[in-house]
């Protein structure tokens, strides 16, 4: 069975806005994806993703290369943790100027 079969088969979550409303305001740091680290963003094949995987929110998306949604990103650091080639960075918020939010 392919991937593309068996992830079309299994449920999966959007973010969506729950009772917390847009939860990327809770974040304190924030997950930056290195492009040149990342497996998939430097090799254009469709490999790892394991930020899409343990993202507790699913705000991370499966694509050459992963995306996150910071309207809803909480800033939990499982993606930096769980990812095998250190390509997500954790970086304070406050280091953000407002038209990188
Ligand atoms: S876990 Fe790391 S290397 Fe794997 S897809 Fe995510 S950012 Fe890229
Ligand atoms: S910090 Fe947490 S919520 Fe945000 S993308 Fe990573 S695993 Fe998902």
């Amino acid at each position: 069975m392919s991937q593309e079969t068996f992830c079309s088969m299994i449920s999966m979550s959007e973010p969506g806005p729950g009772d917390g409303g847009n939860t990327g305001s809770w974040r304190v740091l924030r997950p930056v994806i290195d492009p040149e680290k990342c497996i998939p963003a430097k090799s254009g094949k469709a490999a790892c993703f394991n930020c899409w995987l343990y993202c507790p929110e699913a705000v991370v998306t499966k694509t050459i290369g992963p995306t996150i949604d910071y309207t809803y990103c909480k800033g939990c650091g499982i993606c930096a943790e769980e990812c095998p080639a250190g390509a997500i960075t954790m970086v304070d918020e406050a280091s953000f100027t407002k038209e990188e939010n």
